[in-house]
């Protein structure tokens, strides 16, 4: 999934698509759409990276999840074509990846959506899938540029996504609602890209709204904004990524999955949001240990979205700093998806004066965040900084994330 590599198409650019240099590589995404195509774009469509406040692994077990959208975006400036042709570049490097619209089915079949542009061109083909006659559309020139960090938990794959499927959908005239749009990204992102992710990310990117958290329901798909108030409360939510790398496709986040359709199935429920905690002394005697406590660390995920749902209105922000805490060592004991540095991350903001904090995102690496009062911020900064040096960590990157409002078109 890495961008590096010749990508799949890039030697079709003699098919009369001019192939564009290694210059291509800075500026915005209306610069790079110019020095691809010489001309102005259509317009440019944006979707944010998302942080997930709280409900990891939660989401492909049909539970609960209250992600939120981030100011952090990435912007797609496209036009339409004549020729049939979709073409993709990114800031983020790699060839301009040109293919037919109409081959799309054929080369996702033969497997030649490869490395970064499986992401854009998997969403052309997903439309496919959700309807769209792919032969009969015009194609169309997109230029991608983001501000969200790639690999770090903040799903840049559902940003990429998310504005891809809206640029397309407008472009192509196609009518969708943002449900089925988030529907489009995740059939992109497992069918094309390959990594069986849930539908949480693409919702938040889709969904979310300024100041709010997106109460997703993952099994009826009902979502509900939840108002976080962060501002108000003089709270901040920082973002520790702490510059470790997943690979989703493979590993641990596979295995994940596959440990809790087991405990499913031996449990005879149809997914394990259908356990309550009163179920976990029966889930004790059935499974083994490992099956077991992947199986806990969902089933009380769960109870704590639905709690931090309700503390958020009953209490406000302030009062939910136990739930992400107990989050987190659920993720390090019982799901064992968390690394050193994201423990050290989490201790150290807490000790320093976060309210609360957990690793986000689907682990193995990636960000934690802190909830915490502004006046602490600098605070936590040094003492994280400090813990990571005293462990010899590499130096991890701090920002704050401010919940925004979810893809949209910009000009
Ligand atoms: P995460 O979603 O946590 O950031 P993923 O591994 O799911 O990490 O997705 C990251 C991949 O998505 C990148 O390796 C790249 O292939 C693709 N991607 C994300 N943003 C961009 C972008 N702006 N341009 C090109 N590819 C991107
Ligand atoms: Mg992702």
């Amino acid at each position: 999934m890495s961008g590096s590599g010749r990508e799949a198409g890039a030697e079709r650019d003699s098919d009369g698509v001019s192939p564009v240099g290694p210059e291509l590589r800075s500026g915005t995404a209306r610069e790079l759409f110019r020095q691809l195509t010489g001309g102005a774009e259509a317009g440019v469509w944006s979707a944010p990276g998302r942080v997930n406040l709280i409900g990891e692994h939660t989401d492909y077990n049909e539970g609960f999840v209250l992600p939120f959208a981030i100011d952090r975006r990435t912007e797609v400036a496209a036009a339409p074509r004549t020729d049939g042709v979709l073409r993709v570049v990114s800031t983020f490097g790699g060839e301009p990846v040109s293919l037919p619209v109409a081959d799309l089915v054929r080369a996702h079949a033969g497997g030649e959506l490869r490395g970064w542009s499986a992401y854009p061109l998997g969403v052309a083909w997903a439309l496919g899938e959700f309807g769209a006659d792919l032969a009969a559309l015009p194609g169309a020139d997109l230029a991608i540029d983001s501000t969200v960090p790639v690999g770090a938990g903040l799903s840049s794959s559902a940003a990429i996504e998310s504005a891809v499927a809206l640029a397309l959908t407008e472009l192509w005239g196609l009518a969708h609602s943002r449900e089925t749009l988030a529907k489009v990204g995740q059939r992109a992102e497992n069918d094309a890209v390959g990594a069986p992710t849930g539908i949480m990310d693409q919702s938040a990117s889709l969904l979310g709204r300024l100041d709010a958290a997106v109460f997703l329901d993952c099994r009826s798909l009902a979502a509900e904004v939840v108002p976080l108030g962060f501002a108000e409360a003089g709270l901040v939510l920082r973002v520790i990524d702490t510059g470790v790398r997943h690979e989703h496709a493979t590993g641990g986040y596979r295995e994940r999955r596959a440990s809790c359709e087991a405990g499913a199935a031996a449990l005879g429920v149809p997914a394990l949001r259908d356990l309550e905690p009163g179920d976990l002394d029966r889930a004790r005697k059935l499974l083994d240990d490992i099956t077991f406590r992947r199986v806990r660390h969902v089933v009380t995920e769960d109870r704590r979205v639905l709690d931090t749902v309700r503390t958020l209105r009953a209490d406000g922000a302030a009062a939910i700093g136990p739930l992400l805490d107990a989050s987190h060592v659920s993720m390090r004991d019982d799901f064992e998806i968390s690394v050193p540095e994201l423990d050290v991350a989490v201790e150290s903001a807490r000790a320093a004066g976060a309210l609360g904090a957990r690793m986000t995102g689907g682990g193995f690496g990636g960000a934690a965040i802190a909830l915490a009062p502004a006046d602490a911020v600098a605070a936590i900064s040094e003492a994280v900084e400090l813990a990571f040096a005293a462990r010899g960590f590499a130096p991890p990157t701090q920002f704050t994330v401010v919940p925004s409002d979810g893809a949209h078109r910009d000009s």
